[in-house]
């Protein structure tokens, strides 16, 4: 059994090298946990009286565990001591002992289904089948950490995967026909590679920091001080917003209404846009050209209403809003004013089919501009009418 589950704590170790591969050293023994079960490997430094050199990776394969270095000062020899970066590493231990209770307390609450996690400093990702909502996931962590503070010893056992029982496994953690049985008392049991500490209270707290919808439900957490810095942050953030309301009671209700009422008038504002938004124009050749520079209207309305308008008369709409740093070109389907080439010549970015989208830097945007409307003025004079 490789040192960094005979004892995750140690920091460091005398070592002998007994094999090479390029940059890759594999030692007699490591302290060093090669990555698996979504917890990355871990990095420090191999250090002898001539030389020091830094840990960058470690991985394992049918040989052994190799670890790859870089040279920092002298000839790496066959003799010396390795170091953990241990902040990082007992940081991991830490979220990944967190993530034990914070999966079992989720699926204590309700039928989830555990798909991935991915532990990173200082902010882990749990993934989960299942749709759980903001309230759900207060429970889940208040249950977590209740686990943390009643100090729960953590074991590890080794199995036959045969006398494995009712443990919860996942898939990914299974090596070599034995799992290692992680134990938090009897509120779980689950199989796993990786490093754990060996009490809850060690944890200190566990934050969950937001949660995602993605094609999972995506949990993002962080524990220790960390935890501890982003309450601070939330504590501070709610009293601004408090104070902002002039509200110290209803907060959460509070906003909750002004953002149905934002919305509630963003979806007027396109309505009204669509339905009344006057462009000024003029006629070149006989053609309607529409423009606006103005900064008012929405955006979305805007296209809308000139899309309609292209779809009725032959005409070309140019809608410029220098605070999106874009000036958009929507034209009858007759009429080709050959935007592609303009971009190239000024040395700008933009494209699009059904409208054409040109992004413009405000410092240049009335140069822009000024430019597009002589440029699309001369092509519909030359144009057969
Ligand atoms: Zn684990």
């Amino acid at each position: 059994m490789p040192k960094y589950y005979e004892d995750p704590y140690l920091k460091e170790l005398e070592v002998r090298v007994v094999s090479r591969r390029g940059d890759y050293l594999k030692f007699d023994d490591t302290i060093f946990y090669p990555g698996g079960g979504g917890q990355p490997h871990d990095t420090g430094y191999f250090k002898g009286e001539n030389f020091l050199a830094e840990i960058i990776d470690v991985k394992k394969d049918e040989d052994g565990i190799w670890h790859m270095i870089r040279k920092l000062n002298g000839e790496p020899e066959d003799k010396g001591k390795i170091y953990i970066d241990w902040e990082r590493r007992y940081y991991l231990m830490k979220s990944h002992t967190g993530e034990h209770i914070l999966y079992r307390s989720l699926e204590k609450l309700y039928p989830v289904r555990f798909v991935k996690v991915e532990f990173n400093v200082p902010e882990s990702v749990i993934f989960i089948d299942g749709r759980l909502s903001i309230d759900d996931i207060e429970k889940a962590e208040e249950m977590a950490n209740s686990i943390v503070s009643s100090n729960i010893p953590v074991t590890v056992e080794v199995k036959a995967l045969e006398d494995s029982g009712d443990i919860r496994i996942r898939r990914d953690r299974i090596r070599e026909g034995e799992i290692r049985v992680v134990r938090i008392g009897d509120f779980d049991s689950s199989a796993c590679a990786g490093v754990h500490v060996k009490n809850t209270g060690e944890i200190g707290r566990i934050h969950v920091k937001k949660i995602k919808y993605s094609r999972e439900n995506e949990i993002f957490f962080v524990v220790g001080d960390e935890a501890l810095k982003e309450i601070e942050i939330s504590k501070n953030a709610y009293r601004r917003i408090s104070h902002l309301l002039n509200d110290f009671s209803n907060v959460y209700e509070k906003i909750v209404k002004m953002k149905t009422e934002l919305d509630k008038l963003r979806d007027d504002y396109y309505k009204i846009t669509e339905g009344m938004f006057r462009f000024e124009n003029y006629t070149v050749n006989g053609i309607n050209v529409y423009f606006t520079k103005e900064e008012i209207g929405d955006i979305k309305g805007i296209e809308k209403r000139a899309y309609s308008i292209s779809e009725r008369e032959k005409c070309v709409i140019i809608i410029a809003r220098r605070s999106l740093k874009r000036i958009e070109i929507i034209n009858s389907t007759d009429i080709d004013i050959r935007l592609n080439e303009f971009i190239n010549e000024m040395g700008l970015k933009g494209g699009g089919k059904k409208n054409f989208l040109i992004n413009v830097q405000e410092d240049i945007f009335d140069s822009v501009y000024a430019e597009l409307i002589s440029r699309i003025e001369k092509i519909l004079r030359e144009s057969p009418r």
